[in-house]
């Protein structure tokens, strides 16, 4: 039997249909598949003990021969803007980490793809450490469970203080709140942690389709964002599935030359294919390509580099994420001071091109943007 010919296979990133496959192979109901799902994502439960709707024997069994997720918190460093990061270890001892940041409206959890990245961007931690090995589907979709298990408890759902969210005011001064209709605390997910998605793409768009199934995490694809630093062929790919992630393309240059520099793969993908891609990725009807342009001091942040951005997008239903660079001692960059930053903008708005500057989070405990290297300090 191949289920016990492998001890401690892994249930976490199968599906209902292979549940199935391996209860039948226990001899196992039909059912007992249904109720192992909604255990492990939607109660998000991580022991057998724990499934109390199953009967002990099979519980047992279970334990003997299989795991649902051997992904364990090894830390968690608390910035003072509420952001956590968590350093992750893997079933067989790789580090990973996830970023969970709450807010008001909603929680955002950015997520790893891969132990270490081969791309080696010149402005990003994780290009130092290269390629360790590629994340199964489990492993992707275990940073949400063990993150919202430690912020909301095992098996709690995300849930609103109150059906009443501000959401600003009116012309008039007068407060406007919005009544929810769903209960739920909202979670978007970013794949913008450690790695390169697209060079995963199987087992990313396993997890995309785990995220989203409504008897599980419900995490729609609508809230999913997939970032890429430009795997071409892959965004075609994408552009194909009928269950697909947002997309965001890391451009952060808009010459050859200088992209060549900062992203080796531009190399092999130059920016006439990338944007020939993103021209031809099918959009929904209000949905927006995202662009982020990381602003490095004195390298991309010149108004003549904001010029060629417009041109480079003309024509592309965007959106231009501008994130001040985020330092490490071993990156040769600095950030852009915030009147440069916004004199691009400007530059941008001006021309009919929407941006916003983001606000970098976790920096204090070097959870931002490239800045994750699973490192076991606060700081570098
Ligand atoms: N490989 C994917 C996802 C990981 S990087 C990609 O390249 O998109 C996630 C985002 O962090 C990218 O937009 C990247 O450009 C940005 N980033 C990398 N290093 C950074 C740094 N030091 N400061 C700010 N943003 C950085």
């Amino acid at each position: 039997m191949k289920v016990l010919s492998n001890p401690q296979v892994e249930l976490l990133g199968m599906n209902e249909a292979e549940l199935s496959a391996l209860m039948a192979e226990l001899g196992e109901k039909p059912f007992r598949a249904r109720q192992l799902f909604d255990a492990i994502y939607r109660r998000r439960l991580t022991s057998f003990a724990a499934m109390t709707d199953l009967p002990v024997r099979l519980r047992e069994q279970l334990a003997a021969h299989a795991t649902v997720t051997r992904t364990r918190i090894k830390n968690i460093f608390t910035s003072s803007d509420g952001t956590r990061r968590f350093l992750l270890e893997l079933g067989d001892g790789r580090e990973v980490e996830a970023v969970f940041m709450p807010e008001a409206r909603r929680d955002t959890i950015c997520i790893s793809s891969q132990v270490g990245c081969p791309l080696a961007c010149d402005f990003c931690m994780t290009g130092v450490l290269g390629l360790k090995r590629n994340m199964t589907a489990g492993e992707i979709v275990s940073q949400i469970i063990v993150a919202l298990n430690e912020v909301y408890g095992e098996g709690a759902l995300p849930v609103k203080e109150t059906g009443i969210t501000k959401v600003g005011r009116d012309i008039a001064g007068r407060e406007k709140v919005r009544e929810s209709r769903d209960e739920r605390h909202p979670l978007n997910v970013v794949m913008m942690g450690m790695g390169e998605p697209l060079l995963n793409y199987d087992a990313v768009m396993r997890a995309v389709r785990l995220f989203a199934d409504e008897k599980g995490l419900t995490i729609p694809p609508r809230r999913v964002t997939l970032s890429t630093a430009g795997i071409v062929p892959r965004i075609d790919e994408l552009a194909k599935e009928t269950l697909r992630p947002r997309l965001a393309i890391s451009l952060t240059a808009a010459n050859d030359e200088l992209r060549d520099r900062l992203f080796p793969i531009n190399r092999k993908y130059p920016l006439a294919e990338l944007m020939a891609a993103c021209r031809r990725f099918p959009l929904t009807e209000r949905e927006r390509l995202t662009f982020e342009y990381v602003m490095l001091d004195q390298v991309n942040d010149s108004d003549r580099d904001a010029r060629a951005l417009v041109r480079l997008l003309n024509g592309i239903r965007a959106k231009v994420n501008l994130i001040p660079h985020n330092p490490a001692p071993e990156l040769p960059y600095r950030a852009t001071p915030l009147s440069r930053i916004m004199a691009f903008q400007k530059i941008l708005t001006d021309a009919g091109v929407l941006s916003f500057i983001r606000r970098p989070r976790g920096q204090d405990i070097a959870a931002a943007c490239g800045q994750l290297a699973a490192r076991h300090e606060a700081t570098a």
